[in-house]
């Protein structure tokens, strides 16, 4: 790293201590700006590096609620508004065990980039909450989102910061804030979040969006050497929503994935996923994956190692940070793995992005790549701005579109910075530029 960014990468992790995650965040992209610095000295003054490290406001709560049996439980509720420069803060909601301060941050940082990317004007914003949605009831859940939002809502607005779902927050969440937002602020603003119903103002496609996406960033990185998805025998982590809908768009461009996972171990059925299963087992009955292979002859639940010991074509880590690491990497692609395209967020470790890089292989960081959910948000809010609604063609063309302009700025930038072929330095530099350029326009703020 060049000294004016590694002077900026050291004041992060003096400024915000033990938050490792979103140190790696801030790292990836700095490391990425070397060259864009190089060519263009103007993005390291005015001090706009390190503005661009410093969220905008962080925003941390107590949500108190009560349970069934009438124990009364403190969450902590978070929302990091990190960058407005390119619109209203955007950005999901959290809600698992694991969820802090660095977590959120580092989701947040890696939103404002992504964002960037979609070209639809919105900024970067992140939250969430320790709070774990797993074995507790609806009227628990319901409870503990109405707590939330309480709190939540005199910071978010339609033109203000657009909360939505990410691990542990679907359509349901989403119902239970909004119905809260509606009656705190005693007004319909459809627009405050994304990831609706379709009868209150959700999207055709928001709930498959992240997984097409990282499938159709898979297929043009793919078509960049004449190749496609056909025949390719597909590697997936998570069973969540971004999974599901990978498997899906996966199956339908005629590849077969032949894995998935949750917290309990990793499914291989190399007959190839049955989907209506799957949706059946995690869907509707908020199952495990064990339940799968329980109705499914010929599949297997292995509980050790990692399902990235599972050889395959191509591989999609649908599940969440650092899922993947060095190790794995070097098991893939010896296994033969020759695409990555991440469905979640920094599933890769520096080791195992280093190693895919030396390999030579493609690979698609999650901020382009799984850029396809946050983009559907936007059209979501498109579409209420409009007080309109687009039939599922219309919304899939939309995202198969930006998917392709997102790859295609990936790969401008990488060509531009001298690296043909990094899609991260591609992301990174296509993304900086455009939220940098900005914050130049609006002067020091
Ligand atoms: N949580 C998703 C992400 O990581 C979607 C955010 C949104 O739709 O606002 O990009």
């Amino acid at each position: 790293m060049q000294d004016v960014v590694e002077k900026v990468y050291e004041q992060v992790v003096a400024r915000n201590r033990g938050e490792v995650e979103f140190h790696q965040a801030v790292h990836e992209v700095l490391e990425s700006l070397d060259p864009v610095i190089a060519k263009h000295p103007h993005y390291a003054e005015g001090a706009l590096l390190e503005r661009i490290v410093e969220p905008e406001r962080q925003i941390m709560f107590r949500v108190p609620w009560v349970d069934d049996a009438g124990q009364v439980h403190v969450n902590r509720g978070f929302r990091i508004e990190f960058n407005s420069a390119l619109g209203p803060y955007k950005g999901g909601l959290r809600f698992h065990p694991s969820v802090n301060a660095g977590i959120i941050k580092f989701l947040g940082f890696e939103q404002i980039f992504k964002n960037a990317l979609t070209a639809q004007g919105i900024g970067g914003g992140k939250g969430g909450s320790d709070f774990d949605p797993h074995g507790r009831s609806d009227a628990e859940v319901m409870r503990f989102c109405q707590s939330f939002m309480t709190e939540l809502a005199r910071h978010i607005g339609p033109s203000t910061d657009v909360p939505a779902g990410d691990i542990g927050v679907g359509g349901r969440e989403i119902g239970y804030m909004f119905g809260q937002y509606k009656r705190l602020r005693n007004s319909y603003d459809a627009g405050v979040l994304t990831g609706k119903g379709l009868a209150w103002g959700g999207s055709l496609v928001r709930t498959e969006a992240t997984g097409y996406g990282a499938v159709l960033f898979a297929q043009s990185m793919l078509s960049t050497k004449g190749e496609s998805l056909e025949g390719k025998k597909v590697i997936v982590s998570g069973a969540g929503n971004v999974a599901i809908y990978a498997i899906e768009k996966a199956q339908q461009l005629g590849a077969t994935p032949v894995t998935f996972s949750d917290s309990s171990g990793y499914v291989v059925d190399e007959a190839g996923v049955d989907l209506d299963l799957l949706k059946e087992v995690k869907e509707v009955e908020r199952g495990r994956v064990a339940d799968y292979v329980e109705r499914r002859p010929g599949a297997r639940l292995v509980t050790g190692g990692s399902v990235w010991d599972v050889p395959g074509d191509v591989a999609l880590p649908c599940a969440t940070q650092n899922e993947l690491d060095g190790d794995a990497a070097v098991t893939l692609l010896r296994g033969g793995c020759g695409v990555v395209s991440e469905g979640a967020n920094m599933p890769s470790t520096p080791e195992a992005v280093e190693a895919f890089q030396k390999a030579g292989i493609l690979f698609g960081p999650g901020k382009a790549a799984n850029a396809g959910g946050v983009a559907t948000s936007a059209l979501e809010m498109e579409q209420n701005a409009g007080r309109t609604r687009w039939d599922f063609a219309t919304a899939e063309a939309k995202l198969t579109g930006i998917m392709t302009d997102i790859h295609d700025s990936c790969v401008a930038a990488a060509e531009e910075y001298g690296r043909p072929g990094d899609y991260v330095l591609g992301a990174n530099a296509a993304g900086f530029t455009r939220v940098a350029d900005v914050m130049i326009a609006h002067g020091i703020v």
